[in-house]
């Protein structure tokens, strides 16, 4: 067993935060890493030592392995929490920390490389037993994808091996979009990914997203934390999460998170990760698994209370589980609003200083952000300024807080995505959990001026 001393937070904003809070509970120390834009922020105000680590671009800063490895040297940190996002599913980025003796606090660069290649993820899903969208068997090349979408039956999805963020996607309804289809999601993967492949799904049309939130220990153990709803997306980006599901009952939740778990122990899975599903008519499709940790894991922290950092760090440190799957309890339900500093209608970005900040408080509320009133939030990463988790014994205490919690919440000098949180908590289908993937777009088209 690798004790760990000192973590070196590869990340920013509330995430670095969020890491930095676990490192203090467990007596570890830590060390922020910061482009020249984020000197201020507040997780380089609270680490232990911080480093710069380069200009604004993240290219030049957070994406930077080597200036990431020598600030690790410098300050003699034993290993990296490399957040979400940046490089927290780089293999590359795993093997290099490896090499240098540095822990990495994460899974191994093979399941990293296995996961993120989406054909391959899938290919493993279903020898691990996973359910998964009926689609192609591997990439569809100009030459079979007519008859491949012919086989699979309209309407289908084309999708980028290399895929992420809903970029290189493109719907085919008939044989007539086909071609267009194929073409822009080759050329869109192209561009975003520097790799054309493509392979072909099923496109289903109502269905919800939900996802299970799995733990591992790397030797054969690993356990489920139940799912989470994240069917609220605009772009294919979430907005509203919520766990439980309104739409599972007790016996679909153990169902699936019991087959996640089992393919996590035979895969011996290492550390935190979220198997993603699209759910329709009763049933569940993998469509990709994160090998990290997501911005939505508070929601199961709240309804669990196990703190998933913790768990990464003494996974991490070879010191196993804290808990066993009996031990797991579900209570009560919870809801992420994600605060974005962005025109709460048009999602146009809005960099800026915030002048006033106030989070609200009271019992189960929880503001994960590194806002503070002053703060320059600077144009040049996501637009993510905090996260809003609200818990209450069922999904309507929950919802009543949540409308309390909204009212309170004060961020002036920039807009933020609150007043479409207020709106949405006052709509009948979310009250009744009666969404889709679709329901967020279609409401802010049917609403928009
Ligand atoms: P990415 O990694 O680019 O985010 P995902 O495979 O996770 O791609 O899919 C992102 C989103 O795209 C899903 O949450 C869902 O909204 C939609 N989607 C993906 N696959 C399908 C499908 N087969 N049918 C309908 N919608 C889909």
């Amino acid at each position: 067993m690798s004790t760990i001393s000192k973590i070196l937070i590869a990340n920013r904003g509330e995430i670095a935060l969020r890491v930095l809070r676990a490192c203090k509970e467990l007596g570890i120390a830590t060390v922020a890493v910061h482009s020249t834009a984020d000197a201020d922020a507040m997780h380089v105000r609270l680490a232990d030592e911080s480093v710069c680590i380069g200009p604004p671009p993240s290219r030049d800063s957070y994406l930077n392995i080597h200036q990431i490895v020598a600030a690790c040297e410098i300050t003699g940190a034993d290993a990296v929490h490399p957040g979400y996002g940046f490089l927290s599913e780089n293999a590359k980025f795993a093997d290099i920390l490896e090499a240098h003796g540095i822990t990495f606090i994460g899974p191994t660069a093979e399941h990293i490389r296995l996961m993120g290649d989406k054909i391959t993820a899938k290919q493993t899903a279903v020898e691990l037993g996973i359910p998964v969208v009926p689609g192609s068997d591997g990439e569809v090349t100009s030459e079979n994808v007519l008859e491949t979408a012919r086989q699979i039956g309209f309407p289908v999805l084309i999708k980028a091996t290399a895929g992420g963020g809903g970029r290189g996607m493109k719907v085919a309804k008939t044989e007539s979009d086909l071609e267009e289809a194929f073409n822009t999601a080759r050329t869109e993967a192209a561009a975003a990914f520097g790799n054309p492949a493509v392979y072909m799904e099923k496109y289903l049309g109502k269905p919800r997203h939900i996802e299970v939130q799995v733990v591992g220990d790397g030797a054969g153990n690993a356990i489920h934390l139940g799912e989470r709803d994240c069917s609220l997306q605009r772009r294919h980006q979430k907005v509203w999460e919520e766990a439980n599901s309104p739409a599972l009952n007790v016996e679909q939740r153990m169902r699936i998170g019991q087959i996640c778990a089992d393919a996590m122990k035979k895969m011996k899975y290492r550390g935190a990760g979220t198997v993603e599903f699209l759910y329709e008519n009763g049933e569940f499709y993998f469509i990709e698994m994160n090998t990290r940790l997501q911005v939505e894991h508070p929601i199961t922290e709240a309804i669990t209370g196990i703190d998933l950092v913790h768990e990464q760090i003494r996974v991490a440190s070879g010191a196993g589980l804290s808990v066993t799957q009996d031990e797991i309890t579900f209570h009560g339900h919870a809801i992420e609003c994600r605060i974005n500093a962005e025109d709460p209608r048009t999602f146009v970005p809005s960099p800026g200083t915030i002048t006033h900040f106030h989070a609200p408080g009271g019992l189960g509320v929880r503001v994960d952000s590194g806002a503070y009133a002053g703060y320059k939030i600077p144009p040049y990463y996501d637009s993510l300024i905090g996260k809003l988790i609200v818990h209450g014994r069922t999904r309507v205490e929950c919802m009543m807080r949540l409308r309390r919690v909204l009212d309170e919440f004060v961020v002036d000098g920039i807009k933020t995505t609150l007043p479409l949180f207020q709106d949405l908590v006052a709509n009948q289908d979310i009250a009744n959990g009666d969404y889709d993937i679709h329901w967020l777009e279609d409401y802010l088209a049917r609403t928009s001026a």
